[in-house]
């Protein structure tokens, strides 16, 4: 550099500035600590609060273009200021999937650990693309997968990786399964989740390769017209390819009967994906294992941490049993065949990521700290709350089941009411702001869905959420009414 910089042709003037370090981009020592502390506060104060505030808070486009929007800036503004807007806007303009009485969707609540490796993954940068750059956040990534399989005691070693969630980990799966069992045909349920059918257009499967099959009466895989369906594509020179079946469906939390799944697969040679991206943390306890029989049998899996193992968005996690058919799928480079023994693993040559954040920190810390038997009694806790919320239904005389407690989901309905008077009702429960839930279809009718995977959800959260859908069924407008049934009083 010295001969570079003596050289004849290059002067100070020009390069001047580079010899020294910028200060530009930069914020002094007291400054980061300071700043950094407010959003430490920020963060522990939402923790502390958010349970008592509003679950879901919405605002007209003008009130967040006048928060957010503007001219690109262009000089310097004071940063403890855009924290603050930033901070205003995230308390108050979105809904809190973290607080006890939302129970729409999927909820996600979180916990400290997990927020806390969170932040050290970004602070310091954390990548997990090639063994050589990150050997330490590829072994955190290796060990929680290992990890995930034990915690739902799937047997044997499965290798896994980390992707955004539950849509991007059945897109990896799907493209494994078609690279390492061939084409073919694949088969799903009218309760598979709708990221599969978007993974499978995606990829460009041909329509007429894909069987959504009906599922039987508990919304399960209805396991004998697959059978029927695999024999006939058979019989008719189609080659039979994938099956996936869910592991606590999204809408109801039903899970497939896996070991006849299993069974038909082995039968014909069929890649079994289970979508346990929302049930299979139910594994973890044994109340939740007893209805998730056959996880084991599976050729993949997905499981999303960020839905109930209690970490910040996002992570979602993929199994495959088969060792080196993602390095086999989605290897940039020959030299995978080195990488494929455990120990070394280069993650960019296991889905479609090449720079990819570490996702293993937060889970790490997470079952680290936590331990198997304390995350394992908090999902236990969230199965009973939806166990208890039947009951409370089934008492009230104006609701009534319509898909009984599994793995944390109960639907229900009032009779009374028509389709959009069950979407009012979650309209207005929203806009009341105590609890917020939503709706679902069930055969043809819209249904009310709780989802109740946040352990900090009481007793007392869940009766007084029904007792206000209770009061919202009972003043539904007459044309929110069923006309069969009487208007009430
Ligand atoms: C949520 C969910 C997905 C999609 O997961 P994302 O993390 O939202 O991408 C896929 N399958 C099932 C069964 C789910 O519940």
């Amino acid at each position: 550099m010295e001969e570079l910089a003596n050289s004849e042709g290059i002067s100070d003037t020009t390069f001047g500035a580079l010899s020294t370090s910028p200060d530009i981009l930069v914020f002094s020592e007291n400054e980061m600590r300071r700043l950094g502390y407010q959003v430490v506060d920020a963060v522990i104060a939402h923790i502390l609060n958010v349970d008592s505030q509003r679950p879901a808070a919405t605002a007209s486009d003008d009130v967040l273009t006048s928060a957010l929007d503007g001219p690109l800036p262009n000089s310097a503004s004071a940063l403890d200021v855009n924290l603050t807007t930033l901070v205003d806007v995230l308390t108050t303009y979105q809904q809190h999937e973290d607080h006890k009485r939302y129970f729409a969707r999927v909820p996600g609540p979180t916990s400290f650990p997990a927020i806390l490796g969170d932040w050290l993954a970004t602070g310091m940068q954390a990548t997990a693309s090639s063994w050589q750059n990150a050997p330490g956040p590829s072994t955190a990534e290796i060990v929680v997968c290992q990890w995930l399989g034990e915690a739902l005691g799937l047997e044997g070693a499965w290798d896994g990786i980390l992707v955004s969630g539950g849509s991007v980990a059945n897109l990896t799966a799907i493209v494994t399964a078609r690279a390492c069992n061939g084409p073919g045909t694949i088969y799903l349920s009218d309760q598979t989740h709708a990221s599969v059918m978007r993974a499978l257009a995606s990829i460009g499967w041909a329509p007429k390769d894909i069987r959504v099959i009906p599922s039987d009466r508990s919304h399960r895989f209805d396991t004998a017209a697959l059978a029927t369906a695999v024999l006939e594509d058979i019989s008719a020179g189609r080659k039979p390819s994938v099956v996936v079946a869910t592991a606590g469906t999204t809408n109801t939390g039903a899970v497939d009967d896996l070991d006849t799944i299993a069974k038909i697969c082995a039968e014909h040679g069929l890649w079994l994906h289970v979508d346990a991206a929302y049930g299979g943390a139910a594994a973890i306890c044994d109340q939740g294992r007893a209805h998730l029989s056959g996880l084991s049998k599976a050729d993949s899996l997905v499981i999303d941490p960020h839905k109930w193992m209690f970490q910040p968005f996002d992570i979602g996690c993929l199994l495959v049993k088969h060792p080196g058919c993602l390095e086999r799928t989605f290897a940039m480079s020959p030299e995978y065949l080195a990488d494929i023994s455990r120990g070394t693993v280069n993650f960019y040559n296991r889905g479609l990521e090449l720079t990819r954040r570490s996702r293993a920190l937060k889970l790490w810390i997470t079952f680290q700290t936590y331990g198997r038997e304390t995350l394992a009694s908090a999902i236990a806790r969230c199965m009973a709350l939806a166990e208890f919320a039947q009951r409370i239904i089934e008492l009230n005389p104006l609701l009534q089941v319509v898909t009984p407690a599994q793995l944390g989901i109960v639907t229900f309905e009032a009779p009374h009411l028509n389709d959009a008077g069950h979407a009012d009702v979650i309209d207005r429960l929203t806009s009341e702001g105590f609890a917020v839930t939503s709706s679902t279809v069930l055969d043809g009718r819209t249904v009310l869905r709780l989802c109740t995977i946040n352990p900090r959800t009481t007793t007392d959260d869940i009766r007084d959420t029904i007792e206000h859908i209770d009061k919202l069924t009972r003043s539904s407008a007459p044309e929110f009414h069923r006309s069969s049934t009487p208007l009430l009083t």
